[in-house]
This record gives C-alpha cells, sequence and structure tokens, in this order.
C-alpha cells in the first residue's frame, strides 16, 4: 500500500516534491570500502519508493562514484522514469574547461542509465568557484534548454555575502544550503534562508542534524528537549524545527539503515505542528549545543584521503565525542592511541593545506588537529 508522504511545490519548481529526500552519500558500504553493499542498500531505496520518498540526491563523487552507478543500477528498469526525481552534481574538478564538463556530465548519464536528471547542481560552490561561474552557468543554461536536465541549483557552503552574489548575478531554480538549528545564528544560515526567500528562490536543505550532532545531543540539552518530545526522537525535533519554514520545499537525509529510514518517515508523515513549547526548548537547547560544539565536522569526507594518511574526520570525531559526551579518558585515549594507527593522528599533519580548501565547514584543521592531539598527550601523561 503506498502511504501518502507529506509533498510541497514551489513557484519555481511546480512538483510535488515529497519534503523528504534521499541522500545518497552515507550508503552501506561493504567492509573496509566504499562499494555500496547492495543487498543492503536496494531494499532501502524500495522502501523509500513505496514510501513516496522518491527523490534522490547523489553526486560525481559520492561513493568514490558509486553512488551514481548504483542509482542507475536501483531505479531505471525497476521503476518507471517518472516514477522519480534524479539529482545529481557537477563536480568542482570539472571546471574550466568545457570538454571537461561535458565529458563528466555524459558519464553521470552513463552511471545513472538515464538520458535527464532533474536537478543539476553545481557542486559545494564556493567562492573558489566564482572564477568558472560564467562557463559553468552557460553550459547549465544549454544544458536545459536541450532537456537534459529539468532544473538547475547549487549546493552551497559559504558565507551569506557570497550567496548574494552567486543569487544576484547568475539565474537559478533553487539553492541547496546546510541548515538546522543549531548553525541557524552561528552558522548564519537563517540568513541565508532569508536572502533566498526575498529572491523567491525555493530552499534544499541538507545536513539537517549537522551531521548527527543533533542526533545524539550533550546531556545537558537532551535534558531540556526530553521535556517537549514526548516518544519523538531528537532527530525528529530537528527534522519539523526545518518544516516550519515555508521557503524550505525539500529536505535531504542520508538514511544508513532501515531503523532511520522508518524514523524518517513516521516523522515526515507526522503533520502536527511544532508546539509553542518545543519551539522555545529548542532555542534554549542551541546556547547548550554551541558551549559543547567541539570541532563542527559533519563527517563529510570532501577533506579526504589526506596526502599523509591522517584520519581528519575519525579524529574529530573522537575529540568531539569526549566534548559532548565527556566520555570516560580511559575510553578516549584507548581510541585516540589505539584505534587510530602511527601516521593517523593529529600529530603526523604536515600542514600541506590540501584538506582545508575542500572542508564546506571552514575548519582549520591542521590548527584544530594540533590542538587535538596536544589535547590527547596531556590527558595520556595525566593519566
Ligand atoms: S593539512 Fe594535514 S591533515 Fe590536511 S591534508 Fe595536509 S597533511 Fe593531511
Ligand atoms: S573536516 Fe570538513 S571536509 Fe573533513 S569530514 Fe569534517 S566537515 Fe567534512
Amino acid at each position: 500500500m503506498l502511504i501518502p508522504m507529506l509533498t510541497r511545490k514551489s513557484k519555481n519548481i511546480p512538483l510535488e516534491l515529497p519534503r523528504l529526500g534521499y541522500g545518497m552519500m552515507r550508503l552501506p558500504t561493504l567492509e573496509g570500502s566504499k562499494i555500496i553493499d547492495r543487498e543492503k542498500a536496494l531494499p532501502l531505496v524500495d522502501r523509500a519508493m513505496e514510501a513516496g520518498i522518491n527523490y534522490f540526491d547523489t553526486a560525481y563523487t559520492y561513493h568514490g562514484g558509486d553512488s551514481e552507478v548504483f542509482l542507475g543500477e536501483a531505479l531505471p528498469g525497476r521503476y518507471e522514469r517518472d516514477s522519480y526525481y534524479l539529482a545529481t552534481k557537477m563536480p568542482g574538478s570539472g571546471l574550466g574547461s568545457r570538454e571537461k564538463m561535458e565529458a563528466t556530465f555524459a558519464q553521470q548519464m552513463e552511471r545513472l542509465k538515464t538520458d535527464y536528471v532533474d536537478f543539476y547542481l553545481l557542486h559545494a560552490a564556493t567562492r573558489e568557484k566564482f572564477p568558472y561561474l560564467d562557463e559553468v552557468h552557460e553550459y547549465f543554461c544549454e544544458l536545459k534548454t536541450s532537456g537534459k536536465i529539468r532544473y538547475m541549483g547549487f549546493s552551497f557552503h559559504d558565507w551569506p555575502e557570497n550567496l548574494e552574489f552567486m543569487v544576484d548575478n547568475y539565474s537559478w531554480d533553487f539553492v541547496m544550503i546546510q541548515h538546522n538549528y543549531v548553525e541557524d545564528k552561528s552558522g548564519r544560515s537563517g540568513e541565508m534562508v532569508e536572502i533566498l526567500k526575498a529572491r523567491g528562490l525555493p530552499v534544499f536543505i541538507m545536513e539537517p542534524t549537522r551531521g548527527g550532532y543533533l542526533v545524539n545531543p550533550p546531556y545537558e540539552a537532551a535534558s531540556l528537549l526530553d521535556e517537549v518530545r514526548g516518544d519523538r526522537s531528537y532527530a525528529s525535533l530537528a527534522f519539523r524545527w526545518l518544516k516550519e519554514i515555508d521557503n524550505v520545499q525539500l529536505i535531504l537525509s542520508g538514511m544508513t539503515t532501515r531503523e532511520i529510514l522508518e524514523e524518517n518517515i513516521a516523522t515526515f508523515e507526522d503533520e502536527t505542528p511544532q508546539s509553542e513549547g518545543e519551539k522555545a526548548a529548542i532555542e534554549k537547547a542551541v546556547a547548550l549545543f554551541e558551549e559543547k560544539n567541539a570541532v563542527p565536522c559533519t563527517d563529510c569526507r570532501y577533506c579526504m584521503p589526506c596526502p599523509f594518511g591522517v584520519q581528519i574526520p575519525k579524529i574529530f570525531e573522537i575529540y568531539n565525542w569526549k566534548k559532548v559526551h565527556d566520555e570516560k579518558t580511559f575510553r578516549v585515549i584507548r581510541s585516540y592511541f589505539s584505534f587510530l594507527k602511527d601516521g593517523e593522528r593529529g600529530s603526523d599533519c604536515q600542514n600541506c593545506g590540501a584538506c582545508v580548501k575542500e572542508c564546506p565547514q571552514r575548519i582549520a584543521i591542521p590548527e584544530e588537529l594540533e590542538k587535538i592531539d596536544r589535547f590527547f598527550v596531556e590527558l595520556r601523561d595525566e593519566g
């Protein structure tokens, strides 16, 4: 039986898009690789389709390219082409050369086994990509005119001033930004929602739980949220907060397991609006989240691999776990010094800077690594 998923149309995109889209960058993988575990991932796609989550967001680079290949196996031939929406992204490496952009797009169509993409985005637009925008925009417009893409946009990881530049100088159908209740003010993402609203541009959301940070709140914030959440999960509070924003057409979630998928389906089928108590608790909890906020890493892994073997996101994960949950000292020391091998820790960073320009969170990675390594060494020596 088909279960209706809440949908939303916009003036620019008058399609019944589900409010929840499926992000294809965190699918289950085969042990020790980026290759998607088909046996586990295919039933997830089928369940999503059954529930009305028929928007799939991938990118040239997700799962080292296997995400697009997987979608090409999971959807065409198994579902009618007009029963789902495909979204993918032009990588930064294709920019600056028309031939390279054309070859990249052709490869994406081949991987996805389709002759058109519903939503095509410039991936992770930051000011470093501005020199290529004339060319990229012209190419996207041509793709749209020829029917190879239906709607064009960009995913954005920069400051509001640069967002204004992007939308005031080029025409787009939609924009994807990182937005959640913790980054609303501190990451200035709320300002970006307003900028896009003023220009009539629908907003698509990524990182709704800030890479999982809002799913496991620090103890103090959790206590506050527990007073209002009933049997809802912490993640569902984050989605409910976003669902209330009127120019947010679609919210992406990278659902790795059936459990997360089912929980999200329930959240998005629930039409009960946020209560005043819920809004107030979230507003108060933000300060507590920020107080504990160690390194704002979302585990997107754009910085990887480090040419020197440093396990950047893993180091941030161990450090954040210690800071946010006040994890037992011996456990984090063991994680840092035993689970991470020689050559993989913060002290092994050669300060080459390669990771910094890839990080959408604008984290000063080498500085943070140095600080964290010092922190763990001191912790171990004290113990
Ligand atoms: S700056 Fe350090 S962590 Fe970043 S890529 Fe270079 S060596 Fe690796
Ligand atoms: S450090 Fe930055 S690029 Fe690397 S995983 Fe974290 S957020 Fe992503």
